[in-house]
């Protein structure tokens, strides 16, 4: 196999505080911010004692959560300067924080550009305050648009929006309306992401209840497809199953790190770890991950190496989320295996759906409508036996 550090890395930072769960979130976050002082201690002396592989650098950093923005700009300047003391952090980095819209103090988004923080992620989720109760968030429409006027007007010039579709009763001109509106505020990105009914949830516990009906499946699909052709039709290009962005520089370059198999550092109660070939990631929650910084015992949870077998799933599930597929040549390099000899019933199976794009040999992506059914398409592949160790 090719040596896997064909790109500089990811830093990830994982802030576990927000000021009120919402009801449909399962992240590892809590609502008690008294701790926050301690979580910085441990955190900052997580990533002092960070080890990189030696000639590996850094291209991204990314707070995420929790409501990283919970957090005043001089705590993100200090795990900043911890970041920097430590870990080459490569100039012209990405550094993105998701920000809630019912956090923004005045003032701290012009603090944040200072820092260095460049690109930030607003968790906008819906333009209807109705929505926004059922999904038991904190703000208002009114605030989220304020809040990405405010990034705008504070220097951001990439600014993404996170947005949930297939909320209980939701018409297709419902969701056409909340796309509109978040276009005409002009972000540079926009995630859509499909509700789900997490295990443990309000929302989920609420649904068991009979309280209300979900979407059906039917118009679900009917709603991803509307979305892929809305924004395309308003210069979005989809470049993931959920993500969309007005051109290829403002894409996540972090986010695609995870998908193209780059290795990244993850630092936080949760956080998870690639340097290929192992993952491990951190204790959680936040409680269990203090202990073990107060006990000087490392705060990863578990590790794994990920075998030749495992890394070909993983190719091939986090390759067909992304639109322009799986590179075959680059499979082919990097794992030693005819892609088309190895897979060719199922490639003839997903022609025969119309889930297959056929418009590039060189490439295997899938068909909006073959989006709609990933995990079952990655399945399929799964299926085949192919080796588990290299050819010799
Ligand atoms: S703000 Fe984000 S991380 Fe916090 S509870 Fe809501 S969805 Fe979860």
């Amino acid at each position: 196999m090719k040596h896997p550090f064909h790109e500089p890395g990811g830093i990830y930072v994982h802030v576990p505080f927000c000021v009120r769960k919402c009801a449909y979130c399962d992240f590892c976050s809590e609502d008690d911010r008294s701790r926050i002082p301690a979580y910085l201690n441990a955190l900052v002396k997580e990533i002092g004692g960070a080890r990189p592989p030696s000639g590996l650098a850094f291209d991204t950093l990314y707070f995420g959560g929790g409501t990283p923005s919970v957090l005043a700009p001089e705590e993100i300047g200090r795990i900043l300067a911890a970041v920097r003391r430590r870990l080459p952090l490569l100039p012209g980095a990405e550094i993105t924080i998701e920000a809630n819209p019912g956090t923004l103090a005045p003032g701290a988004l012009g603090e944040l550009r200072r820092l260095g923080v460049n690109r930030i992620n607003i968790g906008i989720q819906s333009f209807s305050d109705a929505r926004l109760r059922f999904l038991g968030r904190i703000h208002s429409a009114k605030a989220g648009r304020g809040a990405v006027r405010r990034a705008r007007a504070a220097g951001f010039d990439n600014i993404g929006l996170d947005l949930i579709y297939g909320l209980p009763g939701e018409t297709a001109s419902d969701w056409r309306a909340e796309m509109r509106s978040a276009a005409a505020l002009g972000p540079e990105h926009l995630s859509c992401y499909m509700l789900t009914y997490e295990p443990e949830t309000p929302l989920a516990r609420r649904l068991a209840r009979g309280d209300f009906a979900p979407l059906d499946e039917a118009r679900v699909g009917r709603r991803y497809r509307d979305t892929v052709r809305f924004l395309a039709d308003r210069g979005f290009v989809q470049y993931e199953v959920s993500n969309f962005a007005r051109s290829e520089a403002v894409q996540s370059r972090h986010n695609r790190k995870y998908w193209n198999f780059a290795p990244y550092l993850g630092f936080g109660p949760s956080a998870h770890s690639f340097i290929p070939p192992e993952r491990w990631w951190n204790e959680a929650p936040l409680g269990r991950y203090l202990k073990h910084s107060a006990s000087e015992r490392s705060p990863a949870a578990e590790r794994e190496t990920v075998g030749y077998g495992q890394q070909i799933i993983e190719a091939v599930y986090l390759g067909l989320r992304q639109t322009r597929g799986i590179i075959v040549a680059d499979f082919e390099a990097r794992f030693g295996l005819d892609f088309k000899g190895t897979f060719g019933r199922v490639l003839a199976e997903l022609r025969r759906k119309g889930w297959l794009d056929t418009s590039d040999a060189a490439r295997c992506a899938l068909t909006p409508a073959g989006m709609l059914f990933l995990d079952g398409i990655a399945s399929m592949f799964v299926a085949v036996d192919f080796p588990d160790a290299p050819p010799a």
